[in-house]
This record gives structure tokens, C-alpha cells and sequence, in this order.
């Protein structure tokens, strides 16, 4: 038996630092696989379609959803749905591959349900709500009313938190990068999914052998 592989799910309030903690991750771990999620909410400016998002339209969502092609999805910020394509997800777990999804907590609770230990869940947290609100006005890119919605959503997001696995403090990126590093690297060695039946029925057999 090989190694198994795993999905690290990355969740937290808008503009906790998700997207830069994964962007770290990728450069650190090139092995590690990104989830591109489809939504029907338009692209930023700067976004690309098919690296951040694949940019959709509610109907193509619509068809999507009713085809089966999304392994979860979710309606969030109360305006636009965002989905997981199914292609692959289960797959890179067999294989023994890392698969990271950036989720909101609906997202995160779906992937539990569906596969289980093979997810991973992270919830990342600001270090205040000051520098919270800071980051996203820093986003700029949001009118005041959708600043509004966000923070509501930020308010369910924080009430979810008990269903994770781990909470990582971004207040410092690198030590927040770092912390997500280190969870990738022990769940890896997690005994059920490290791979190592076969070294061990080995050992067990030569030191048999060898005392007779
Ligand atoms: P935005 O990109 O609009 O700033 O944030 C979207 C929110 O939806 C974030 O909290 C993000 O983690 C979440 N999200 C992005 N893609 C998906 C997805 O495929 N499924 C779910 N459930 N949530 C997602």
C-alpha cells in the first residue's frame, strides 16, 4: 500500500490572508495540487479566469450543479455561488497527492462529510478585529455596502471555527506560512496515511528471522 494523499482545506474570514498563505504553500511545496473553484461572482481586477477562478455565469453554475460536476458548492457573501469541480478530487487522494482548497466553512463541512480524514480543515484567524477591517479596506475593491456583507459573513464564519482541525494566527505571514507548512508536513505523517505497511511487515519479518 502506498501513500495516501490528502485535502487540506484553507478557510477564515475575507481578507484574512488565505490566497497568500496557499500562494506561499505552492512555493514551498511545488508538489501540492490548487483546487481552482468556479463562481458566478465577476472577476476582480488583476483576477484571471482559470487561475483564480473559473468565471461562470449562474446558469452554467446551474448546469454544472445538476450534472454532478461539483463535488461541493455553497452560496456566500448572500449574493454569488462558489463550487468545487469534482474532476480529480478523489483521485489525487488515492494517488497520494495534496490537494489544497481555499473553502468558506460550508465548503469545509462538506468536504468532512465526504471524505472524512482524507480532509484536513484550517481555519485561519486575524490577529484583531481592527487589522481585519484594516485588510479588507485595504482591498479596496469592494463598495461600502459589500464591506458590510462581508463582514456578516465573517460573523459565520467565526462561529464555525469548532469544525476545524487547526486555527493558524495570521499575523505574521511567513510564521503564519510557516505553520501551514508544518501541518502539511505532520498530517503526512499521519500513521494511516504515510504508506509505511509494507516497510514495517518487512522489518517485522527480518527481526523474526534474525532472533529465530
Ligand atoms: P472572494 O473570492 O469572493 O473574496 O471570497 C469567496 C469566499 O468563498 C471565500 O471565503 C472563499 O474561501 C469561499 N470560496 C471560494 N471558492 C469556494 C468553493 O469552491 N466552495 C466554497 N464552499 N467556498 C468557496
Amino acid at each position: 500500500m502506498g501513500r495516501r494523499g490528502l485535502a487540506l482545506v484553507v478557510a477564515g474570514p475575507s481578507c484574512v490572508g488565505k490566497g497568500a498563505l496557499i500562494q506561499n504553500l505552492l512555493r514551498s511545496c511545488p508538489e501540492v495540487e490548487l483546487s481552482i473553484s468556479v463562481t458566478t461572482r465577476k472577476p476582480r481586477p488583476g483576477e484571471r479566469d482559470g487561475v483564480d477562478y473559473h468565471f461562470i455565469s449562474v446558469a452554467e453554475f446551474e448546469r454544472m450543479r445538476e450534472a454532478g460536476e461539483l463535488f461541493e458548492w455553497a452560496r456566500v457573501h448572500e449574493a454569488y455561488y462558489y463550487g468545487t469541480p469534482v474532476a480529480g478530487v478523489r483521485e489525487a487522494i488515492e494517488a497520494g497527492r495534496t490537494r489544497v482548497f481555499e473553502l468558506d466553512y460550508q465548503g469545509a463541512g462538506s468536504l468532512r462529510e465526504k471524505l472524512g480524514s482524507d480532509a484536513v480543515l484550517v481555519f485561519v484567524l486575524p490577529p484583531s478585529f481592527a487589522e481585519l477591517q484594516r485588510r479588507q479596506r485595504q482591498r479596496h475593491t469592494e463598495q461600502p455596502d459589500e464591506m458590510a456583507v462581508r463582514l456578516r459573513t465573517a460573523v459565520k464564519e467565526l462561529s464555525h471555527t469548532n469544525l476545524f482541525d487547526y486555527l493558524v494566527l495570521n499575523d505574521d505571514l511567513e510564521q503564519a506560512s510557516q505553520e501551514l507548512q508544518a501541518i502539511l508536513q505532520a498530517e503526512r505523517t499521519r500513521g494511516s496515511r504515510a504508506g509505511y505497511e509494507g516497510l514495517i511487515a518487512e522489518l517485522l519479518a527480518e527481526t523474526r528471522r534474525v532472533i529465530g
